[in-house]
């Protein structure tokens, strides 16, 4: 469906899928396949090079994956979405993709006690630090940033405090020094806020708690505003980075 022309309510319902064509089904199947057929060799060869759309691999994505992936996208208003097993699978999912070992991170230190858990531990194993800073003292924020820095992560709405933060004052700090602004909207969602129209490049989210609602199954997302200067060309770093994020297997879905 062309998103564009219609509201957040139909969105949430239809973005993302089309009916079942053979059964028409209104509900999205889940499609417990690891392979795909193709018409010829030749479309095996030009999906498998990327140069036509198409799945081929569950890991890569499948249609249920991707409706939820093209869902997310629609209601943050963003670019692309990549789909976790958790939302902590998204956000080290993330960190591996964006940092190369000795980068640094700038985190609010208000943020859910699992992320800090792994900012400041995981990931400190695997070479890279984070400084957590109080994310209302922008002076602070500021002075935190080094060379190093690639990443500045808060909390739309902090877990568990609720307290919220200056959104376009810290991207603007982000885009003076060109690191990357991610916003976890876990807590609101994008039905009571959208990240990406107040500065954020990223947006992750932890399906497992209000997006999925009814407490029985776990994921997390990575949405893509498609805004942030990756080098040159971002729909091409998008895909690279879309691709690095699917070769970390284990934590897809
Ligand atoms: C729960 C939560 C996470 C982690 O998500 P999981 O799906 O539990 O891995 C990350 N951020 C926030 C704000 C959360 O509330």
């Amino acid at each position: 469906m062309d998103n564009k022309n219609y509201g957040f309510e139909t969105l949430q319902i239809h973005a993302g899928q089309k009916p079942d064509t053979t059964t028409k089904a209104t509900g999205m199947p889940l499609y417990l396949s690891n392979a795909f057929t193709f018409d010829d060799a030749d479309q095996a060869a030009r999906i498998f090079a990327l140069e036509e759309g198409g799945y081929f691999y569950s890991r890569l994505s499948n249609p249920t994956v991707d409706a939820l992936q093209t869902r997310m996208a629609a209601l943050d208003g963003g670019f692309g979405a990549v789909a976790f097993a958790s939302g902590t699978a998204a956000i080290m999912g993330l960190i591996m993709t964006v940092c190369q070992s000795g980068d640094e991170i700038l985190a609010a230190n208000n943020l859910y006690g699992g992320t800090i858990g792994s900012l400041s531990g995981t990931m400190v194993g695997m070479g890279f630090t984070s400084h957590f800073v109080n994310p209302t003292d922008l002076e602070a924020l500021e002075a935190a940033i080094n060379d190093k820095t690639k990443i500045i992560f808060v909390e739309s709405v902090g877990n568990p405090n609720g307290d919220m933060l200056d959104f376009e004052a810290i991207s603007a700090i982000a885009k003076k020094y060109g690191i990357l602004f991610v916003v976890d909207n876990t807590t609101p969602t994008p039905y009571l806020f959208k990240p990406i129209k107040f500065g954020a490049d990223l947006v992750v989210y932890s399906t497992t708690k209000y997006l999925a609602g009814h407490g029985n199954v776990m994921g997390g997302v990575i949405v893509d505003s498609g805004n942030f200067n990756w080098k040159d060309n971002p729909v091409i770093h998008y895909l690279i980075c879309l691709i690095k994020h699917i070769m970390i297997s284990f934590m897809q879905i």
